[in-house]
């Protein structure tokens, strides 16, 4: 997540609530891409450094917890340029100008974007994925496109560089350790996705292989590789995991974003979120107290269906569409409601703001543990890159 201004109730519903759930799921790395943000604030850098903690004390207060998650700070961890620029000499520069959102952004911020770090910075992505061999990216769908090229420069890499001389020798003595019946079924399963494409017999291969615990990582990947008839595979392709959250939208029914001004900080106080709702716009056929009106053509609707329950949002139809209140009543519940979820997460901050000490402990520790798994990465780049020299 880009540090680049205060996060909001947008960011809350679009990706916070999903990353606490995931923590629970997966072996999750969460960082504050700093770097990512000086691709389009490289004129504000000020406002980079000036939220990087803040962002973090907002994702300490919504849940996420540095015991089941790593979190860190991009700039912190070398590695992530370092694999960026092997992977640029691999990268065609196509790949990188279709990308849409490289056109789609132009104009988007103050800066001019025509520089090399904003062409680049899927490129970056890639390499913040493939560093730690992340199997899933949690993402809006607007960023499917990012994910796909991290697996296209994962699938060129591994084809250029994780050919082994004796790679037919070595991944049929890794068969021979995963156990006799083990390696009959995986003998099977391959023979049938190499010779008649059964790509249900690739899955139930892959399948096996994730539960071997006897072999070693290098071979295991080289089995992944075996299988498909490549290589060894040494940057796995990672998999997109979208939300099925839509997009919040904002206090003027679009999108909630800064650029847009139409936002709910994440800890804004309770009265000024009275205010920014109350004089939220509604639907301009309720000109009067008597005139029916439609919630979906309504912004206010649009934050009541994202945080009020079932009974509410049935009293919000009902009275809207018989003009049997008006809208000032209509927003009270929403109101409170958010008022309601806010106050837990605002305490929670007040006490990380209260110990600045303990949030950049966690980010050190975290940093700690992903530049251990980022160097391990780096070095089997490096040796299949033929660049360790005696
Ligand atoms: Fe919007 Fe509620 Fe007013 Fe209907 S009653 S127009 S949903 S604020």
């Amino acid at each position: 997540m880009r540090p680049t201004g205060r996060l909001h109730l947008g960011h809350y519903c679009g990706v916070l609530k999903s990353w606490v759930k995931l923590q629970h799921e997966f072996d999750c790395f969460y960082f504050i891409a700093d770097w990512h943000a000086l691709s389009t604030h490289y004129e504000k850098s000020e406002v980079i450094r000036d939220n990087v903690w803040e962002m973090v004390i907002d994702w300490l207060a919504v849940g996420i917890d540095p015991g089941d998650s790593k979190l860190f700070l991009q700039s912190r961890i070398p590695e992530h340029a370092e694999l960026c620029l092997l992977l640029s000499m691999i990268t065609p520069l196509g790949w990188l100008e279709r990308v849409p959102s490289y056109r789609e952004r132009q104009g988007a911020f103050d800066s001019d974007l025509e520089t090399h770090g904003f062409l680049g910075y899927p490129l970056l992505q890639a390499a913040d994925m493939l560093l730690y061999k992340a199997g899933f990216v949690p993402i809006g769908e607007d960023q499917i496109p990012h994910v796909e090229l991290a697996r296209d420069i994962a699938r060129r890499f591994n084809y250029l560089f994780g050919r082994e001389s004796d790679f037919e020798e070595k991944a049929e003595a890794a068969i021979a350790k995963i156990g006799r019946r083990n390696a009959k079924l995986y003998r099977q399963h391959r023979k049938r996705f190499q010779e008649h494409g059964d790509t249900e017999a690739l899955e139930k291969a892959q399948a096996l292989l994730e539960t071997q615990q006897n072999i070693s990582v290098g071979d295991k990947e080289r089995l992944f590789g075996y299988l498909e008839g490549g290589g060894k595979i040494i940057l796995p392709e990672p998999q997109e995991l979208t939300s099925d959250v839509g997009r919040l939208g904002g206090l003027d029914g679009h999108k909630m974003s800064k650029s847009a001004g139409n936002t709910i900080e994440l800890r804004e106080e309770p009265d000024s979120v009275t205010q920014k709702i109350k004089t939220m716009p509604t639907d301009p056929a309720r000109a009067r107290l008597s005139d029916p009106g439609e919630p979906t053509r309504c912004p206010v609707w649009g934050l009541h269906e994202t945080f009020s329950d079932d009974a509410c949002r049935a009293w919000v139809e009902e009275g809207c569409r018989n003009a049997s209140f008006g809208c000032l009543d209509c927003k009270q519940p929403l109101i409170d409601v958010i008022i309601a979820e806010q106050a837990p997460i605002r305490e929670r901050a007040k006490e990380y703001e209260a110990e600045p000490e303990v949030v950049r402990t966690v980010i050190a520790e975290g940093t700690d543990a992903a530049r251990d798994i980022a160097r391990e990465t780096l070095d089997e780049v490096r040796h299949a890159m033929n660049l360790v020299y005696r």
